[in-house]
């Protein structure tokens, strides 16, 4: 490899935005100062190529999705995201592949206020791990384990653009697909983006954390990310999916059930999903629509420990992305 330590240099040593960074890139190890009376929420995600996101992606969206997804970590477990670490295996010295995947990952990082503030350079098959930190006072983490009968089920904004984006990419633009990503539609580009370039809901979390009780983020679709809430908080829940509501691009693309599969079963959305205890739900909502942050309740907690089922008393089961 061209210089490890020319080419951490070049990609991945920029001048720190935040707070806390006493030392950054370059000794052996970093030096943090965390605020008095926080906590320290530390979360990591690894991202293999072929794996979570096609070998074609383009690499300014693969730095600055691999960020974004672990920022949504921290605002799941309603931490405010400081700082992280890049640990990143690469077959060959590309200077093209670099400086797109900086610079990717840098807008993430511009955009959510996180530095980066050290790692490890290896060779061998594209892979990038992502460690993140954030603070949290203790009386705002948001866990699973939390969830109370009778709470409201919340989501963030809407669900199913992300995997409707997969789709598209699969129909339209993977190798031997014939379109090219100026023949999209409008809706095919939105879901798109959506699947390359989510969002992390960190300011939203900001007023989440003063009313939830359970939290998580969802990346593998509802039903597998509420069973998770569900299990470790020994509770059941109904889901009102007769009333969801989708993105106007999904509700243009596909009929209505075809966007419940994809709210329930596809991932990568990266919206929170969390539970309100039913006498703070009035203030809750009128803190998000003052800040003009969109949610919908989409159900209720219940005594069906594990158990999840529609308005119709139906089982909904469990199909998201199992990676093994
Ligand atoms: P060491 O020999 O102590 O493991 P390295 O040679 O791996 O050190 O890294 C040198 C410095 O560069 C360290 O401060 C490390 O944190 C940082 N670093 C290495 N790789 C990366 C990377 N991909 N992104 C950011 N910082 C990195
Ligand atoms: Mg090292």
């Amino acid at each position: 490899m061209a210089g490890e330590f020319d080419l951490i240099a070049r990609y991945f040593d920029w001048p720190a935005l935040g707070e806390g960074v006493d030392l950054g890139v370059g000794d052996d190890a970093a030096l943090l100062s965390v605020q008095a009376k926080h906590q320290l929420a530390i979360s990591v995600d690894t991202l293999v190529s072929g794996v979570h996101f096609p070998v074609d992606t383009s690499p300014v969206d693969v730095g600055y999705k691999a960020l974004t997804v672990n920022v949504s970590d921290m605002a799941a477990m309603g931490a405010e995201p400081q700082w992280f670490t890049l640990a990143l295996t690469l077959p060959e010295y590309s200077p093209d592949w670099l400086s797109a995947f900086s610079s990717g990952l840098r807008l993430a990082a511009e955009t959510y206020g996180v530095d980066l503030i050290g790692g490890d350079t290896t060779r061998g098959s594209l892979t990038m791990t992502i460690q993140i930190m954030g603070e949290v006072k203790p009386s705002n983490a948001l866990q699973r384990s939390a969830a109370k009968i009778g709470d409201v089920i919340y989501i963030s904004n809407t669900l199913g653009d992300a995997a409707a984006g997969l789709q598209v990419y699969h129909q339209h633009l993977a190798k031997g697909a014939s379109a090219h990503q100026n023949e999209l539609t409008q809706a095919q580009k939105h879901c798109l983006m959506r699947l390359n370039r989510p969002a992390a809901r960190v300011a939203e979390s900001r007023i989440i954390r003063q009313f939830a009780n359970a939290c998580i983020d969802v990346s593998d679709g509802l039903l597998q990310d509420l069973s998770h809430i569900l299990k470790a908080s020994g509770v059941g829940a109904t889901l009102s999916t007769d009333t969801i509501q989708y993105s106007a691009a999904l509700n243009s693309l596909y009929t209505r059930p075809e966007c419940l599969s994809f709210a329930l079963s596809g991932g990568d959305d990266y919206e929170l999903l969390f539970t309100v205890a039913s006498e703070h739900c009035d203030d809750f909502e009128r803190a998000m629509s003052d800040q003009a942050f969109s949610y919908q309740a989409v159900g209720l907690i219940n005594e069906d420990t594990g158990i999840i089922t529609n308005h119709q008393k139906e089982l909904l089961t469990t199909k998201g992305f199992q990676h093994f």
